[in-house]
C-alpha cells in the first residue's frame, strides 16, 4: 500500500515539474517575441474606450504594439493622477492616443515630460456639450453618440497613417511596399469599423429619434435623473432634459443629504427614469428605490470590460435595447 502511494507521488511531482517547466518555456518565448516587438511602433492609450477604438483599427498589423494605460476595469478616469508606471509606459511610447475633450487632465504633464511622444487627440473638431458636473468644462463623454465615435475613428485613422509615413521608413528604413501594406490594412480595418458602427448609428438613432417624437408630442416624460453625465450625449439627442446629475464616487456611496437631494429632485419634477450605470449601481441608495416612483436603468458607458475588439459595440447594443425599455416600453 505504501509502495503505490510512493509511486503515485513520484508521478504526480514528475507531471507537477513537466507543467511548470513548459509554462517556463513558453513565458520565455513570449517575452523574446515582446522584445522583438518593442522595436516597432508602440502605441498608449489613455483608458479602454480609446483601447477598443485602437485595437479595431491596428488588428492583424504585427508592428504596432497598443498598450493601455489603465486597467481595464478602472473605468472612466476623470481626476485621474498618472502613476510612475504610467511614466514609465510612456517613456517607451511612440504614439500616446487620447479621448481629448478635457478627459485626460494630466495631459499637459505628458506633453511636459515627452515632447517628442506623438499625441492623437480624438475628440479634434468635435462640438462637445458642455459638462453638468464641472461648470465651464467640456463633457468629454463622446464616443457614446455612435455619430461622434466615427468621428473618433478617423481621426485616429488620420492621424495614424500620417504617422507611419512620416517617420516609420526614416525611422526603420522599411521598404515602401510594406508600409504600404500596413497603411492599406489601416484603412481597410477602420472601414470594417465605420460599417458595423454605422450600422450601430443607423438603429441608435432611430430610437433616439422616436423618443424625441414622443417626447415633443408629450407622450412621454423628457425629464431624467443620470449618475455621471456620460448620458448627455444620447439624452440630449432623444430630447431628454437631465433635470439633474447626481456626482458620485464609484467608491463612495452617497451621503444621506445627497441623496435627500436627489429624492426631492425626482418628486418635485414627478421624474420616470433615472440612468445609473454598472460602476455607480451600488451606491445608489435603496431609499431612492424605495420612496420614489422612478424606475431605475442602467447604461453602460462602455468604460470597463475586456480586451475583446467587438465591446463597444455590444455594450451600444445592450443600450439600445435599453432604451427601447425604457422609454418605449419595447
Ligand atoms: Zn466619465
Amino acid at each position: 500500500m505504501k509502495k503505490k502511494l510512493i509511486i503515485l507521488v513520484g508521478i504526480m511531482a514528475i507531471v507537477v515539474i513537466t507543467i511548470i517547466a513548459t509554462i517556463s518555456y513558453i513565458n520565455k518565448s513570449n517575452n523574446e517575441a515582446l522584445n522583438i516587438e518593442e522595436s516597432k511602433i508602440n502605441i498608449v492609450t489613455s483608458f479602454y474606450p480609446v483601447y477598443v477604438l485602437t485595437i479595431n483599427l491596428t488588428d492583424g498589423i504585427s508592428d504596432i504594439k497598443v498598450d493601455s494605460l489603465t486597467d481595464f476595469s478602472a473605468g472612466c478616469l476623470h481626476d485621474y493622477q498618472l502613476t510612475t508606471k504610467d511614466m514609465r509606459l510612456l517613456s517607451n511610447a511612440d504614439v500616446f492616443i487620447i479621448n481629448g475633450g478635457g478627459m485626460e487632465e494630466y495631459l499637459a504633464e505628458v506633453i511636459d515630460s515627452y515632447p517628442h511622444l506623438k499625441v492623437i487627440d480624438l475628440s479634434k473638431g468635435i462640438n462637445l456639450l458642455e459638462s453638468e458636473v464641472h461648470e465651464g468644462g467640456d463633457n468629454p463623454h463622446v464616443w457614446l453618440d455612435p455619430d461622434l465615435y466615427m468621428i473618433q475613428i478617423e481621426n485616429a485613422r488620420e492621424e495614424l497613417e500620417k504617422y507611419i509615413e512620416d517617420t516609420w521608413d526614416y525611422k526603420k528604413d522599411l521598404n515602401k511596399d510594406y508600409y504600404k501594406e500596413v497603411i492599406d490594412k489601416l484603412n481597410s480595418n477602420t472601414k470594417a469599423y465605420l460599417d458595423d458602427v454605422g450600422e450601430l448609428a443607423d438603429d441608435m438613432n432611430q430610437v433616439l429619434e422616436t423618443v424625441n417624437n414622443m417626447v415633443s408630442e408629450k407622450n412621454i416624460s423628457n425629464k431624467v435623473v443620470v449618475f455621471h453625465d456620460s448620458f448627455a450625449y444620447l439624452s440630449n439627442k432623444a430630447g431628454l432634459e437631465v433635470a439633474y446629475t447626481v456626482e458620485v464616487d464609484e467608491d463612495t456611496p452617497l451621503s444621506a443629504s445627497e441623496v435627500a437631494e436627489v429624492i426631492s429632485a425626482i418628486k418635485l419634477e414627478n421624474i420616470q427614469y433615472l440612468f445609473t450605470e454598472e460602476q455607480y449601481d451600488d451606491t445608489i441608495s435603496d431609499r431612492i428605490r424605495d420612496e420614489t416612483e422612478a424606475k431605475i436603468y442602467i447604461i453602460d458607458s462602455a468604460v470597463t470590460g475586456d480586451a475583446d475588439k467587438d465591446s463597444y459595440l455590444k455594450a451600444m447594443r445592450k443600450n439600445i435595447d435599453t432604451l427601447k425599455k425604457a422609454l418605449l416600453n419595447l
